[in-house]
């Protein structure tokens, strides 16, 4: 079997812009390598997560590599917490969360607490804290981010979120005003729930007094500027553990080539060797020559690699799309002339990220497949208006491995 590279770069795809003379950033950039490869290739759109549905970054990733979000959809929290390199337990659950800067009656004047640079000195104390039995895991991430997991029996996912920037469906918010921190509370009626709510509460309030108590924050008081002063949760995860991708799609392995956690934590729920590269950051400073290099050379020793790009979507969200048509022409000149490997190559995105909407967007994305031996379409150049036309059609991401392997 022929050995394959998936790139996916996030939020690549976007909307005509009328500073770029109605292009897009991909279609307006230049991109020698990856539109050599449209042209040897075959194009096409993906739906993501179907029709209308906007995804999110970590859902859109399993469901390109084939897992059925239905089923197998382990929880942001748990996608945040593999790529921290936590190692959980049947029944843990994990939350995303973020250090934040709330006044006296909890309303959040900073969810992101001045952007913190680190939360290490502000929480580390909280880890391993047990209340009514269950344990507390708290591990920083970067800047004003961390994963906090609660471990024991009798716990569930079904809980609310407290951060009020992503409220959960179905969520009671009285006495919210559109800016109190939202107490987490139970999302259905099994005592778990009930029992997993009460337990969480205890301890954000335990943690807010710690956190009111820290020197940094009493320093951060007189100095007039925001503190760091209570944890908002959300994206709950149950864990489970889900079959590797290379069982699933019957490789001898899978590797994965990733900066930023959240890819990572794909990459090791989804049973596949973390390629680690220096200089991968996920962030806009990040070494994508490096990366690129490594792929070619770790293709041999694999049948199957992902590698991961945060930099469309980054500038899709800071609106710049000037900064992503130079991102995309960046992302091309590092790719050069990777199917000298001998691979099969498919370059999309996980979703799009309009620079006008500075979010993602329901839009399909744009799709190639390149390789040795594959009969070309007649789409020359990479971008969304030429794949639209690309015999590939539109198809649904849940087709899109089977599609891939199978050149
Ligand atoms: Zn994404
Ligand atoms: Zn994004």
């Amino acid at each position: 079997m022929k050995k394959h590279i998936l790139i996916i770069c996030d939020g690549l795809g976007d909307l005509p812009v009328p500073e770029l003379g109605e292009k897009t950033p991909l279609e307006a950039a230049n991109t020698p390598n990856m539109d050599r490869m449209a042209k040897n290739g075959v194009t096409g759109l993906m739906h993501v997560l179907g029709e209308g549905v906007r995804p999110n970054s970590d859902d859109a990733h399993l469901a390109i590599l084939g897992y059925n979000l239905e089923t197998e959809y382990p929880g942001r929290g748990q996608v945040e917490a593999a790529g921290l390199g936590m190692v959980l337990e049947e029944g843990d659950i994990a939350f995303r969360c973020n250090l934040a800067y709330v006044d006296d009656e909890l309303r959040v004047i900073d969810r992101r607490a001045g952007r913190i640079d680190n939360v290490t000195p502000f929480v580390e104390s909280f880890n391993g804290i047990e209340i009514d039995g269950i344990k507390f895991l708290v591990k920083p991430g970067t800047g004003y981010r961390m994963v906090v997991v609660m471990r024991g029996k009798g716990l569930s996912d079904k809980i609310s979120n407290s951060d009020v920037h992503y409220v959960t469906e179905g969520q009671v918010v009285e006495d919210w005003e559109g800016k109190k921190v939202n107490i987490p509370h139970a999302l259905d009626d099994s005592l778990e729930a009930k029992f997993t709510a009460e337990v969480l509460q205890k301890f954000l309030e335990k943690a807010h007094d710690l956190l009111e108590k820290n020197p940094l924050n009493i320093e951060k008081s007189n100095k007039g500027e925001p503190k760091g002063n209570y944890i908002l949760t959300r994206g709950p995860g149950y864990y489970k553990k889900l079959p590797t991708f290379a069982q699933k799609w019957g490789l001898n392995n899978a590797g994965c080539i990733a900066g930023a956690g959240m890819y990572k934590g794909i990459g090791i729920l989804t049973g596949m060797d973390l390629i680690f590269v220096p200089g991968a950051t996920g962030e806009k400073n990040t070494d994508l020559i490096a990366k690129i290099n490594f792929t070619r050379d770790k293709i041999k020793n694999y049948d199957f690699l992902f590698l991961h790009i945060k930099l469309p979507d980054i500038y899709g969200h800071d609106g710049d799309f000037l900064g992503k048509k130079a991102a995309i022409e960046k992302i091309d000149k590092a790719i050069d002339n990777l199917e000298s490997t001998g691979a099969v190559i498919a370059v999309t995105a996980d979703h799009s990220t309009p620079c006008s909407h500075k979010d993602h967007s329901a839009d399909p994305v744009p799709l190639l497949i390149a390789g040795r031996g594959i009969e070309p379409d007649d789409i020359k150049k990479f971008g969304e208006s030429f794949c639209k036309k690309g015999s590939l059609g539109t198809i649904q991401s849940k087709d899109f491995m089977k599609l891939f392997l199978g050149y």
